[in-house]
């Protein structure tokens, strides 16, 4: 449907997991094109089926969009709030408006995927151009192949060969020469989606996030002399800000992989070894993880190892919920869990022990735990949780193997050894000495009595032996290579 009135041509752009005005493709692309803007953001609640999106990400990304609004105002638009399937609200819309293109973002996971086809379909019906770019990632998952022309399964040949077909485009910054549409009459307020869930847990986040563009910008300034020249040696210890806690910025893409990427090439120590950081090295495993679940689509509920679907997985509803509680009765994993809980977001190595003490002390299904995950992680991301729940569970692509069983409480010995971290999230045992911080039913009778710890009532006892979780966990794991 072309504009036939002598008004500057119109593009709608349609945001999804990329709620940013810097280096947003779209954006960039409809500009350079000369075409006024007209923004738009549809909240399909249903997408995703079970994996809708979880209750902590919604607030996420109420609160993103509340800044998103105001940094398109503050350009003279008006971000367009729809809900329901974007199929359909955005070709009628494009009619309505009289839009000559439609640009939008490329999803890569099976139920963004699914709604661009049918977009797609229906813009095609309809006459109407669109175009579609990767604005999420450093590359695109089918351009990342092996010598065989098969998906890689293994981290390292991965990163080495995505490193080296990374399409060398600087991020774009120029977010001022936007042209923006107002909106008309027909959106709806941000109260009106209701994005935000019913249960308002999330209220206890308010205050310990800065949710902005521009904080996701700043955030990432500090990350080339903050955290890179330092992070071999600081990312495995939970008490200290040694990671750049940035994974809901990029889950919602407040920021690109690309600008993180492009600054720490450019700033501090770090630039010289730019891409060959251990830093950027995890930013390869979001990569990784999002090419795994582009040509693994199975991935967020079938163990990409078959055989483990024979594993004998315990359902146990009541340890379940001591788990997602903090109360197993080991400080490391309690103090992640409720870290979770009252922030949103755990540290790396703790959510791998809390996630290896589910499925292998408690045996239960690794999909439990992603289901929790899901819904309590501000950066909840379908790739990475996936990746990061069967890289747990043994039954993944490059995953540890499953014999490689934590010891929760010697790896709270060996990353949290002063017990900061238990302390700061299982305050009822702070009092103990550091000796006995991480397994205080070991702690002698006058060092639990002084600390004003009555084990079994003050905090719980550990609800699993650690021995002997271990040697039922080799169990069921021998009946799977049996099978
Ligand atoms: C069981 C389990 C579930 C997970 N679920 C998620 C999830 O839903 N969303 C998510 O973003 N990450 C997930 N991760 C990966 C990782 O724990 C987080 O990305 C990281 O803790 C975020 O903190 P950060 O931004 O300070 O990371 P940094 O150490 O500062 O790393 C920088 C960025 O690299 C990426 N990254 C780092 N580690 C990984 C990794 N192992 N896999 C994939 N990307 C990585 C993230 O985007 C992160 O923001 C999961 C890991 C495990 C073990």
């Amino acid at each position: 449907m072309k504009n036939k009135s002598n008004a500057l041509p119109k593009a709608l752009v349609w945001f999804r997991r990329d709620l940013r005005l810097k280096d947003n493709v779209c954006l960039k692309e409809a500009s350079d094109a000369g075409l006024q803007i007209i923004p738009v953001f549809v909240w399909n609640p249903t997408e995703g089926g079970k994996w809708a999106f979880g209750e902590a990400s919604r607030w996420w990304l109420n609160e993103s969009l509340r800044s998103l609004i105001q940094d398109i105002e503050q350009l003279g638009g008006e971000l367009i709030l729809k809900v329901g399937p974007a199929e359909l609200i955005l070709p009628q819309l494009a009619t309505d408006m009289g839009v000559d293109e439609v640009f939008f973002s490329k999803a890569y996971d099976p139920a963004g995927r699914r709604t661009q086809d049918k977009l797609e379909s229906c813009l095609q019906e309809r006459g109407m151009s669109f175009q579609s770019f990767n604005n999420t990632l450093l590359n695109e998952p089918p351009t990342v192949l092996n010598g065989s022309g098969k998906p890689f399964q293994v981290f390292t040949p991965y990163w080495k060969k995505a490193k080296s077909v990374i399409p060398s485009q600087n991020p774009s910054n120029q977010k001022s020469l936007l042209n923006f549409a107002k909106g008309g009459n027909n959106k709806l307020n941000l109260d009106q989606t209701s994005i935000l869930p019913n249960h308002d847990w999330y209220k206890k986040f308010a205050g310990k996030w800065d949710i902005s563009e521009s904080a996701a910008n700043k955030l990432v300034e500090r990350i080339p002399e903050d955290i890179v020249p330092e992070y071999g040696s600081r990312r495995n210890i939970p008490s200290i800000v040694g990671t750049s806690r940035l994974s809901p910025y990029l889950a919602w893409g407040l920021i690109s992989p690309r600008q993180v990427l492009a600054e720490i090439e450019t700033r501090g120590e770090s630039k010289a070894t730019g891409i060959d950081t251990q830093y950027v090295a995890e930013i390869g495993w979001r990569e990784f993880s999002h090419q795994l679940l582009y040509h693994f689509p199975r991935m967020t509920d079938d163990p990409l190892r078959e055989k483990y679907r024979q594993f004998p997985w315990r359902k146990d509803q009541e340890d379940l919920r001591k788990w997602q509680r903090g109360q197993t009765g080991y400080p490391l994993v309690d103090a992640g869990m409720r870290q979770l809980w009252e922030t949103g977001w755990m540290h790396n190595r703790v959510r791998m022990i809390v996630a290896s003490f589910l499925v292998k002390h408690l045996l239960i299904p690794w999909q439990e735990g992603a289901k929790w995950f899901w819904q309590t992680l501000v950066d909840a991301d379908l790739a990475s949780n996936s990746q990061g729940w069967q890289w747990s569970a043994g039954c993944g692509a490059d995953a540890a193997p499953y014999f490689r069983i934590f010891n929760p409480f010697g790896q709270g010995e060996k990353f949290d050894s002063a017990g900061d971290y238990a302390r700061k999230w299982v305050p009822e045992i702070g009092d103990l000495p550091n000796q006995w911080i991480h397994r205080p039913w070991d702690a002698p009778i006058h060092e639990l009595a002084s600390a004003k710890v009555r084990l079994g009532k003050d905090y719980p006892m550990p609800m699993v032996e650690h021995k002997v979780a271990r040697k039922r966990a080799l169990a069921a794991l021998a009946q799977v290579k049996e099978t």
